[in-house]
């Protein structure tokens, strides 16, 4: 080999090993498994459906799907097979939401049966075990049959292929095997209709039921399945609202008691993940609000559930610590951040008297900022942080940015405590949603018309919001209409009343309407705005908030730094201002030089408070 090639092998063979570990953790695993797994050969085909023998025993596909829509995929992933028994959770999902739970109830009952999945045995009152078991799938099938008709096995055909994200074949060869020889079944469901379970047309109901077992789908298919169960009914891949979440609820409790036949018990024992197996060598297991798993490999176990499958659910719930009884959390981490105004204020450039009765009564404002998913156990530690200071702060900023869902539970506490917190004269102000939030409207659904409840979309116009309350609870309102005198700018102070005369012979007075942009970014920057009446925003050109000013202070003051605008500045009311040019003030710095030192001296002290507040912020945010 020469130096070249040898060079190459060498390089390629690093470059697979970084492909190799680059993989994410999850798929090497599930690599692993698939690896290690496809040694075991025991186990046998179903042979009571004649067509199922024909499938090839060494088939073996996992995939998982993640509730954000990620489909990690290894082996026959692709390979299709009969759905079989896997279809009984989701034509159980789909008869409680088409017909209620009342009238399923009523059908089929939810407990274990303890017995296999082709027991013709009934509850003493003569109802099905559970709808895990044939007797209950073939209820189940026929309560959707009595709604739908004709059109039930395409309904449920569908609703499949919602779960799935793609619509799904029959196998029309193990359709006709089936039915040819599904005596058991038939037997099954007359009795069935002779205790009433079945009302009418049980050939046909049993033929919607063999249909349905006879879908066409491959592991990814049942991943995705899986994983829409985990997300609360919403197949993550293509967002589909396929069932409502109370209906997840009740498929995963009988997938826990009853989805693996007689070997269920053990299941849950030693897997505890929600799961389901059919004889065409599939099992779905869902983990709620984590991952769906499908795994085919269709050699049998004497329980009917794939013998592959089994031992890829039990290693990943072992290796990961899956099991859904095993959880932990830590309910402090929910605030991220829990301050008054001292250390951090709104955008809104303030007056010094409202300044010193923001300093004086800055725990009059609390702000509580939260982070994840809130649940039952979260909101509680909350209410007692809440009621850890006494006396309440009157005006409670709670701030939702970063809180994607609020349990029911948690949200039924929540609202609970804000009316209690209303009655002894605080007012909750809720920050941080877009507009059709689903975080609000659950609060919203606990939270009484009494309370004393604020709502801003932006955390900092709450601070603002609350300033002013502050301000005006305590006599210091400030009235922008009032025009000020150029000696009250902070940036002009210590300038004499002569050298003051003379910049205001240099200057414009300029009016702008309510709405009206006075600066643009971008632009070029040679003069200085001294704000006489009303109110201007600060803003970015994506709409951001920089800061709010009003009489007293000024605006593009940066241009003696600067050359070129970097923000829009915009009339909030009606304002009235001086404009300085630029030039002129130099010209007249270099006339008077005492004057352009203060007010170069006066800027440094206005932006190093700035940075000094900046920081402030910055350190409290990452001191949590
Ligand atoms: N169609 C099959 C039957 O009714 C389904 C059984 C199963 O997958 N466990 O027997």
């Amino acid at each position: 080999m020469d130096a070249i090639s040898a060079r190459s092998t060498i390089i390629d063979s690093r470059a697979r090993q970084r492909g190799y570990g680059t993989q994410p953790p999850l798929q090497r695993f599930l690599q692993s498994c698939h690896d290690e797994f496809s040694a075991d050969n025991s186990g046998a085909l179903a042979d009571y459906i004649p067509e199922l023998t024909r499938a090839n025993p060494s088939h073996f596909g996992i995939s998982v799907a993640t509730i954000d829509g990620h489909v990690y995929e290894i082996g026959d992933s692709n390979v299709p097979f009969t759905i079989q028994s896997v279809s009984k959770a989701f034509v159980f999902a789909l008869a409680l939401d088409l017909l209620g739970p009342e009238r399923v109830e009523a059908a089929i009952g939810v407990e274990p049966s303890g017995e296999a999945f082709n027991s013709i045995r009934l509850t003493p009152d003569n109802k099905p075990f559970n709808p895990m078991v044939n007797a209950g799938a073939i209820a189940c099938s026929g309560l959707i049959y009595q709604v739908e008709g004709a059109n039930a096995y395409e309904r449920i055909r569908q609703t499949l292929g919602r779960f799935a994200g793609r619509d799904l074949d029959v196998d029309e060869q193990v359709y006709l095997s089936e039915r040819a020889t599904g005596n058991r079944n038939r037997a099954i469901a007359w009795l069935l209709h002779n205790y009433a379970v079945v009302q009418s047309d049980v050939d046909a109901v049993l033929d919607t039921y063999f249909k349905q077992c006879a879908v066409l789908v491959t592991a990814r298919d049942l991943a995705i399945m899986a994983a829409t169960l985990a997300n609360r009914g919403v197949n993550p891949v293509t967002g589909d609202h396929v069932i409502a979440p109370h209906t997840v609820a009740s498929v995963l409790s009988v997938m826990t008691s009853s989805g693996m036949y007689d070997y269920a018990g053990e299941w849950i024992y030693r897997v505890g993940i929600p799961a389901k197996s059919g004889v065409g060598g599939g099992i779905v297991a869902a983990l709620p609000s984590q991952i769906g798993l499908g795994t085919f490999s269709p050699c049998l176990d004497s329980h009917g559930n794939s013998v592959r499958g089994l031992k890829v659910c039990e290693a990943l719930s072992a290796r990961f610590n899956l099991h859904m009884l095993n959880r932990s959390a830590d309910v402090r981490t929910c605030i991220i951040a829990d301050y008054d105004i001292s250390s951090v204020s709104s955008r809104r450039s303030r007056q010094p008297h409202e300044q010193q009765i923001l300093e004086e009564r800055h725990d009059d404002i609390r702000v509580i900022e939260m982070v994840g998913a809130l649940n039952f156990a979260a909101i509680d530690y909350i209410t007692r942080r809440l009621a850890d200071t006494q006396p309440n702060a009157p005006l409670l900023i709670l701030d939702f940015r970063r809180v994607p869902n609020v349990s029911a539970a948690g949200a039924r506490l929540f609202g609970e405590n804000l009316t209690i917190l209303g009655n002894i004269g605080v007012t909750a102000i809720l920050t941080g949603f877009d507009s059709g939030s689903e975080v609000l409207k659950s609060l919203y659904a606990f939270i009484e018309k009494t309370s004393r409840v604020r709502q801003f979309q932006l955390l900092d116009d709450a601070i603002e919001w609350a300033e002013d309350q502050v301000i005006y609870r305590h006599g210091g309102f400030t009235n922008t209409v009032e025009t000020t005198h150029l000696s009250e700018q902070a940036l002009l102070s210590n300038l004499t009343e002569d050298e003051i005369a003379t910049l205001t012979r240099f200057s414009t007075t300029r009016y702008y309407q309510a709405g009206a942009k006075i600066i643009g970014a971008g632009e070029p920057a040679n003069s200085i705005f001294f704000i006489q009446r009303g109110m201007v925003s600060v803003k970015l050109p994506s709409g951001v908030r920089l800061a709010s000013l009003g009489p007293g202070m000024e605006f593009g003051e940066m241009a003696m730094i600067n050359r070129e605008r970097t923000a829009d500045v915009w009339a909030d009311t009606p304002v009235q201002c001086l404009e300085v040019p630029l030039d002129e003030l130099v010209d007249y710095g270099m006339l008077f030089p005492t004057i352009s030192l203060h007010i170069a001296r006066n800027l440094a002290a206005l932006l190093a408070r700035r940075l000094v507040l900046a920081n402030a912020k910055v350190d409290l945010l990452s001191s949590y």
